[in-house]
């Protein structure tokens, strides 16, 4: 497919997730002449600095209630302090490991990397800092995102999530700011780490956009287990103890108390990284957010360039930015025009306990109606057995015409894994009568999900 009037078919600038799978799926499937460049470590967002060393932060945080539980089923167990240096070793070892897979895939597929950052000259031209320039008939865009820092004075002395990763050692007390995803796993996941945790959201409840009932529930865990949440109350401003800038931070808030952290951490939301790739010069059209504009085959308002992933901010999940990297090349190399489909894309947010959901919301569907909503709330058999307060979520939004199910809300203990089986369900536009056509499996969390007979409301 190699076209001599240029030196590549394609030139991937960013090897996160989306890039890399792009890249190595045009030149080993489709035989393309593939460039990749990659300012810093290969994997991205994800890899590096995002879902993975995150997920594995949450297994070690998970250990925290191990020996309590485990007591009241009979074992002799005692617990010792977590001992972060070790972990942060092992977490170390295994992100070189990753960016190792991902270089040796891309490697094996034929790939050229390029460990540079790039900018784009022309619509076939991309300048590397290496200094030298390839040309390619088309790039791909998937440079991702970045966290931001809200426009307070000393912000900059705050921690961001990529700085998790990095700490030298915890520190004994943390402010979290923000509600989304990221300020809420990581107030859960440093609470089970045995940080002070107290986390301020602007808005009325945390986890804005999602199933009200599910937030609610996520929240009122979070602070059974210590997280001092505080709801309509933002940072003011943020002093160091030392000039500086070290030492613990004394926080204002909008509500007036003032009091020290060791740390802050801005979970403010994140920015697409599209400044000073030469965009706006070059034609391609950016978003108020910065975000690169695309249509629903992600190409750019420039036809030989193309953007996929969060640097589009359009769902910002792995998953989907690998999607639309092979929906990119399936449309471009494979001759066969594939849009991306972010219709239903089930997604897990990793608080303890996890909240899983797909579809609608029940406010979301209200708008839509009528709908039947059925719902559960109990206590687990295993942490009820223990003695321990939590309590599990189990939500079906169901369509009162069609009997189609629109939506599944679960907060649980590995609400992930058991939203991505309803997500197969859901996605293939099962009736609730369907769902109650499956056998249940007994005991289970989850069994609920096929068990539920009466709607709790209509609407
Ligand atoms: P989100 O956009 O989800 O959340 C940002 C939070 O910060 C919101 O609560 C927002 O409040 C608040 N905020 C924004 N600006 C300010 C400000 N100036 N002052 C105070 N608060 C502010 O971003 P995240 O960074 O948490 O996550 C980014 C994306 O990454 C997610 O949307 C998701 O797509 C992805 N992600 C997915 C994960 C997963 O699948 N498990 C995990 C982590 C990230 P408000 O609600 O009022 O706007």
């Amino acid at each position: 497919m190699a076209k001599n009037e240029f030196d590549y078919d394609l030139f991937v600038i960013g090897g996160g997730s989306g890039g890399v799978r792009a890249a190595r799926v045009a030149a080993g499937e489709h035989d393309a002449k593939v460039g990749l460049a990659e300012e810093d470590r290969y994997g991205g967002t994800c890899v590096i600095r995002g879902c993975v060393p995150k997920k594995l932060m949450v297994f070690a945080s998970g250990y925290a209630d191990v020996v309590d539980e485990a007591k009241c089923f009979g074992w002799d167990l005692k617990a010792g302090p977590f001992d972060w240096h070790d972990f942060k070793g092992r977490l170390n070892t295994e992100l070189d490991r990753l960016e190792g897979v991902y270089r040796k895939l891309l490697k094996n597929s034929g790939v050229d990397t390029f460990d540079a950052r790039a900018r784009i000259k022309d619509p076939h031209t991309v300048a590397l800092s290496d200094g030298t320039e390839k040309t390619a008939k088309h790039i791909l865009i998937a440079s991702g995102g970045r966290p931001v820092r809200p426009e307070i004075e000393n912000a900059e002395l705050g921690l961001v999530s990529d700085d998790l990763f990095h700490l030298e050692k915890l520190p004994k007390s943390i402010l979290i700011i923000g509600g989304g995803y990221i300020a809420c796993e990581f107030a859960c996941i440093l609470n089970g780490l045995g940080v002070e945790v107290t986390q301020y959201y602007r808005g009325a409840q945390i986890l804005r956009g999602f199933d009200d009932e599910a937030r609610g529930m996520v929240a009122e865990m979070m602070q059974e287990k210590g997280i001092d949440l505080h709801l309509g109350t933002n940072i003011l401003e943020m002093t160091p103890s030392h000039e500086d800038g070290s030492g613990p931070m004394k926080v204002k808030p909008t509500n007036g108390t003032e009091k020290m952290f060791d740390q802050v951490l801005f979970a403010t939301g994140r920015r697409p990284n599209s400044d000073d790739m030469g965009l706006e010069d070059l034609g391609v059209k950016l978003g108020r957010s910065g975000e690169i504009e695309v249509d629903e085959y992600s190409q750019t308002a420039v036809p030989s360039v193309y953007a996929i992933g969060d640097v589009t901010n359009r769902i910002n999940l792995t998953p989907v930015a690998i999607r639309e990297g092979m929906a990119f090349v399936e449309t471009v190399f494979g001759g066969n025009p594939t849009p991306v489909d972010h219709d239903l894309v089930p997604s897990a947010i990793f608080t303890q306990p996890e909240m899983g959901t797909v579809g609608l919301s029940e406010e979301a569907a209200r708008e839509a109606g009528p709908i039947e909503v059925y719902a559960t709330s109990f206590k687990p058999m295993q942490g009820a057995f223990a003695g321990k307060a939590d309590r599990v979520l189990m939500k079906l939004i169901v369509c009162a015409d069609t009997r189609v199910v629109l939506g599944c809300h679960i907060v649980a203990p590995n609400a992930g894994e058991l939203i991505q089986m309803v997500g197969i369900a859901v996605k293939m536009g099962a009736t609730k009568e369907q769902f109650d056509a499956t056998c249940a499996v007994h005991p289970t969390m989850s069994e609920e999900l096929v068990t539920m007979r009466n709607p709790t409301r209509t609407a």
